[in-house]
C-alpha cells in the first residue's frame, strides 16, 4: 500500500490518540490505525470507522467520560 499524499510505502500498524469532537469537546480515543511514518496521514479501515462511530453514538446517550479529563481547549485569535 502507497500513501496517496506522499507517496511513501511505510505505513504501520500503530497506537494512536484519535480525536473525536463533540461540539466543543474533544475525547481521546487509543486505537490501532495505518499510519504513514512519511507525512503522520491516518488511514482508517472499516473496522476504525466503525468504533469511531459507535463511540460517538454511545456518548451521545451516555454523556463524555468526564472522570478521565486530560486537558482543556482554548480559542486564541490571530492577529490579522
Ligand atoms: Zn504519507
Amino acid at each position: 500500500m502507497k500513501c496517496v499524499i506522499c507517496r511513501g510505502d511505510d505505513i504501520v500498524k500503530k497506537m494512536v490518540d484519535e480525536e473525536i469532537r463533540i461540539g466543543n469537546d474533544i475525547v481521546l480515543v487509543s486505537m490501532e490505525l495505518l499510519v504513514c511514518n512519511g507525512c503522520g496521514e491516518r488511514y482508517y479501515d472499516q473496522r476504525a470507522m466503525k468504533k469511531i462511530e459507535d463511540l460517538r453514538a454511545a456518548m451521545k446517550v451516555e454523556g463524555l467520560p468526564t472522570q478521565a479529563v486530560v486537558g482543556k481547549v482554548y480559542r486564541a485569535y490571530a492577529a490579522s
